[in-house]
């Protein structure tokens, strides 16, 4: 933790109090003393908090903050469009800056997706495609098709479809029942695959795949609508897929008509290296959803993304996609896109991702020499760290046991040491790092210093 100067501390003292008497955070415990940190400023790869303490922001917020923090330029872009145009809906109407990202995104999504449907954010970009699915086939002569299916511990958010597709049984419980149509397979964790794929992640990747065919099969192809899958599955610790894996996943969607949605609201904007991390991975899916790192967090946007197959139908000049939000394609945050794109375009973040994720990768494989970090995974910018009991036999922590290290120990302790991540127990234990994007190798060495000594203690008090 770095004291920086007296000019980051902030004069309203009694914020604590009043985030404590009103402010309700999202997924977050609440009473018993519990006062959130408050963050006031950030300056591109570090936050600031209202004591004036520095951190670095190794989860770019929340998978958001690609270009990094402080960037004057999307400020600007956010005043010039909110003076001369700071609202108008999408409905029926279009204006001049949503118009240009739409075609923006639409040039850098691979085959024929060319039809950009704006949201807030990622969980209403996953409803709007599950929505757009099942009309798609009610038009087209399958209206029995509404099931999606998705993959055990992914998260796609909580309106109450995007729910029923996430596949953390502890999220949906207290909404019980959930939407009906949510289907499960198994995720691509091949740290936990069984035995006799553990020297075959090919036979891992078909073994994963074939799962959503017996899947399809199982519900009767006649009533499933969709597949959601995250090119790197985020919740569990990012599940890269194995080889092969999306290949069989496509030829599986077109043997059953079924559409293969990219759930790429982590994924896309550079995360893994591309504007879309599909293309990382060689397919095409029929819709791909988005949202955080498109303004890189400067202004709320989400985008849903279908192939002119899907448009076609709405094309007739009658029928209606009924489905928006009154902020979705906001005039603001469509500029604040346009301007972080240019970003990306000028200084070659995709590139720099592409270059920088093997030394990215080597720094954190260091940890190896810890007896508590199991594996580290994932791709580009985005990473997850398992932790386990023991090493040899990839023993992991029981419930009471996680909840000690994670949140008795682990996340206050990475907070003190100066680096925000996430500490996560929605699989098993994982440390979660995605740095913004310009992070090169001091970011990667200062995370690496942290997470070497905080895990080197947690294993000790083990
Ligand atoms: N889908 C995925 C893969 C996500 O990771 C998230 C959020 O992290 C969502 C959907 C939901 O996005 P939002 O929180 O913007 O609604």
């Amino acid at each position: 933790m770095t004291i920086v100067s007296e000019t980051d501390q902030t004069t309203t003292g009694d914020l604590a109090a009043k985030a404590n008497r009103h402010l309700w955070g999202h997924f977050a415990r609440h009473g018993k003393g519990i006062t959130p940190p408050i963050i006031t400023r950030g300056e591109g790869t570090r936050i600031f908090d209202d004591k004036g303490n520095s951190y670095i922001d190794g989860l770019s917020g929340l998978f958001v903050v690609q270009v990094g923090h402080g960037r004057e330029e999307l400020a600007a872009a956010a005043a010039r469009q909110a003076e001369q145009l700071a609202f108008f809906p999408l409905w029926s109407y279009a204006t001049p800056s949503a118009i240009e990202l739409a075609e923006r995104v639409a040039n850098y999504a691979p085959g024929d997706l060319n039809r950009v449907f704006f949201t807030t954010g990622g969980g209403e970009a996953v409803e709007s495609a599950w929505k757009l699915a099942k009309q798609f086939f009610k038009l087209t002569g399958k209206p029995g098709k509404y099931k999606v299916i998705s993959r055990s511990i992914a998260y796609h958010g909580t309106p109450q479809g995007a729910l029923a597709i996430t596949g953390i049984p502890a999220f949906k419980a207290p909404f019980d029942p959930p939407t009906p149509g949510g289907f499960r397979v198994p995720n691509t964790n091949f740290y936990r695959a069984p035995e006799q794929f553990s020297t075959d992640p090919k036979a891992w990747g078909r073994y994963c795949a074939d799962r959503i065919a017996e899947a399809i099969e199982f519900e009767g192809p006649d009533t499933v609508a969709a597949v959601f899958l995250e090119p790197v599955q985020n919740a569990g610790g990012c599940f890269p897929p194995p080889p092969g894996y999306f290949e069989r996943v496509r030829e599986i969607c077109d043997e059953y008509d079924v559409l293969l949605v990219s759930d790429e609201v982590i994924c896309a904007y550079g995360r893994i290296g591309s504007m879309f991390a599909c293309d990382d991975f060689g397919y095409v899916p029929d819709i791909i959803t988005s949202a955080k790192g498109l303004t890189s967090g400067y202004s709320p946007l989400g985008a849903m993304i279908a192939s002119d197959r899907l448009f076609e139908p709405f094309n007739d000049g009658s029928t209606v996609f009924g489905h928006g939000y009154t902020f979705g394609g906001h005039p603001v945050s469509s500029a604040v896109a346009l301007a972080n794109l240019d970003i990306f375009e000028r200084e070659g973040i995709n590139a720099h991702v592409k270059q920088n994720a093997p030394v990215f990768r080597a720094t954190l494989e260091k940890l190896y020499d810890l007896p508590i970090v199991g594996d580290v995974r994932g791709e580009g910018f985005f990473y997850g760290i398992e932790l386990v009991k023991d090493k040899a036999t990839k023993e992991t922590f029981n419930d009471e046991e996680s909840e000690r290290l994670l949140r008795g120990y682990l996340t206050p302790a990475l907070w003190e040491a100066g680096l925000y991540c996430r500490a996560d127990d929605r699989g098993d234990p994982v440390v979660q790092l995605a740095p913004p994007l310009i992070s090169g190798q001091a970011e990667f060495d200062a995370i690496y210093d942290i997470l070497h000594n905080v895990l080197s203690e947690a294993g000790r008090r083990l």
